[in-house]
């Protein structure tokens, strides 16, 4: 008979992280960019008796253990506080991604039963639209002070967050409760159908905040100041705002700035040690650097995630800039990053282009986390780093189901990601594309992965795209989409003609279409659909 462990069997629970924060690492600093720019500057013993004045607040509402909390709001002190205030009373924070369609956005509200919902004053118009259609929504709590309120009339219940709080005191007993309770909301972007909302754990966030804080992954320590440039809006940022308080890091909170110059000068300022944000902002970020022949002093370890990081973007950072680059991969439904890929001691020491290689790859499992790639029949392939498939997950931090839907999307235990990877004998994953965007050509599949990371390389391409065209000879054909950097010159047979030396004859684009942007969706990501809609029939 198995015998029980003779151990304590005390919950894993969002309160206990920043109690431990202002116990421990009181004096600890927490800057934050406020949604009218200025800088805001307390600490972690301070975020903490606010959290708890929250904490009260929102019971002299009404609200109790399984209420939620909705919020539309940028990275800053007051968002953060709410992250704790709300669940660590056991009510669950849903955090709502602003850039959704207004009715996505309605639909989650809804969907949620979101009770109050906590605003950024710069998102005033849209709770305006969007506030008549949320009749469950009892109060609307603007995050900010009462001199700094948006003119939003007709808004009904609408109160100043700091009016709210200050009424109320800052000692609160936090609940003890099951880890496995619901504790943050945060839904799919929808690009299909509905939203669908992924209910994580108290239990699966700290067990993922406690992992983001290894040296193999974001490495956070009271010696480091890191940044989460990742929105608080969209996958709790990554779980950094947890993993800075577990560990007694620095916490810089951008706000609404999360261009180039913006985050230069936030991260010089604060001398940021470690950052995380999707390739896009990373690409903005060295742009800034390069016109303007500036350094990043303190920044040491860049994380890349949410899509695929460029080559010539690793290449950059790391050489040029002398910024170790990781890069981790993730969804709404695993909580935060399920990967890493970052260099061990060997690999260090090989040449540059090896190295770059390895980090462009999406890294091998945390622990916690388990992946296996299957054929379309479900049978596992071998980890050979060829045979591709779809990529399968499980682990303490994946979704076993969806918000308030009976249907499970499990298949044998695996949630099945819509990705197709490979894995190698040691375990490293690499992402060829999502199944939807692989572009089938003759018999042959091409990743336009692959061929957006060499398009990148060009020195005069600021941004690229690839589709799949429906083709009558080929079925489909690849298309490419090039952004030029600003002021520089390139044509057609000049992309061609690079990208020749580099991809088979038979990936080479069918043609190049030069545009000012890329439309990009709500979690930063090119959205390939809207490139289809307009551009799927070129070749028919
Ligand atoms: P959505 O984009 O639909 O909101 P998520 O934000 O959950 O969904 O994004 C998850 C998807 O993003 C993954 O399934 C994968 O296709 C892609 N992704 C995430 N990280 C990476 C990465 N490092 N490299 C390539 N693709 C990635």
């Amino acid at each position: 008979m198995l015998q029980a462990g003779l151990m304590m069997d005390r919950p894993l629970l969002i309160s206990a992280v920043i109690e431990h924060a202002a116990a421990q690492y009181g004096r600890t600093q927490i800057v934050s960019r406020d949604t009218h720019g200025s800088l805001h500057r307390y600490t972690f013993a301070a975020c903490a008796a606010r959290a708890r004045r929250l904490a009260n607040a929102l019971r002299s509402l009404g609200l109790d253990a399984g209420s939620a909390v909705g919020s539309i709001a940028w990275n800053n002190h007051r968002h953060l506080e709410a992250y704790y205030a709300v669940s660590g009373s056991g009510m669950v924070m849903h955090t709502c991604n602003p850039r959704l369609h207004p009715e996505q956005l309605i639909y989650i509200v809804n969907h949620a039963d979101d009770r109050v919902i906590l605003f950024d004053a710069t998102f005033a118009s849209l709770i305006k639209a969007i506030a008549p259609h949320c009749p469950k929504v009892e109060t609307w709590l603007c995050l900010s002070d009462a001199a700094n309120m948006p003119e939003v009339e007709g808004i009904p219940n609408l109160c100043a967050y700091e009016e709210l709080i200050a009424a109320h005191g800052d000692q609160f007993a936090w609940p003890e409760f099951d880890e496995r309770t619901g504790a943050v909301l945060c839904y799919t972007s929808g690009t299909t159908g509905h939203p669908k909302g992924a209910l994580y754990s108290h239990r699966s966030m700290v067990l993922n905040a406690i992992t983001l804080c290894m040296p193999g992954v974001l490495g956070l320590s009271p010696t480091e100041t890191v940044l989460p440039i990742v929105p608080m809006f969209h996958i709790n940022a990554w779980c950094i705002p947890y993993a800075a308080l577990i560990a007694g890091a620095k916490l810089v909170l951008p706000g609404p700035r999360l261009d180039g110059p913006g985050l230069y000068e936030m991260m010089e300022t604060e001398k940021v040690t470690a950052s995380a944000g999707v390739p896009t902002i990373w690409l903005g970020l060295v742009h800034h650097l390069e016109q303007n022949q500036l350094r990043l002093s303190t920044l040491q370890r860049a994380l890349s995630g949410g899509s695929a990081m460029p080559r010539a973007l690793i290449a950059s950072l790391s050489e040029k800039y002398g910024i170790e680059v990781r890069q981790g991969w993730g969804m709404t439904e695993t909580v935060a990053s399920a990967t890493m890929s970052a260099l061990d001691s060997e690999q260090m020491m090989s040449a540059p282009g090896e190295r770059h290689s390895i980090i462009a790859k999406q890294g091998k499992s945390l622990f916690g986390v388990e992946l296996k790639v299957v054929d379309e029949h479900g049978a596992t392939l071998p980890r050979d780093g060829i045979s591709q498939g779809e990529l399968m997950v499980r682990g303490q931090w994946i979704v076993s189901g969806y918000y308030k839907s009976n249907t499970s999307p499990l298949v044998a235990g695996w949630f099945p990601t819509g990705d197709i990877a490979t894995i190698d004998a040691y375990g490293m994953m690499q992402i060829r594309d999502r199944a939807k965007d692989l572009i089938k050509t003759g018999g042959e599949w091409i990743s336009s992965i692959d061929l957006e990371n060499a398009a990148i390389g060009h020195p005069a391409v600021a941004a690229a795209a690839v589709i799949g065209v429906k083709h009558p000879k080929w079925q489909e054909r690849p298309l490419l989409f090039v952004v030029r950097k600003q002021g520089r010159t390139l044509e057609r047979e000049e992309v061609l003609e690079f990208l020749s030396t580099q991809v088979a004859r038979l990936c080479m684009p069918d043609e190049v279409i030069f545009l000012e942007s890329l439309p990009v969706g709500g979690t930063g990501k090119v959205q390939k659909a809207a490139l289809r809609e307009k551009y799927g029939d070129v070749f028919s």
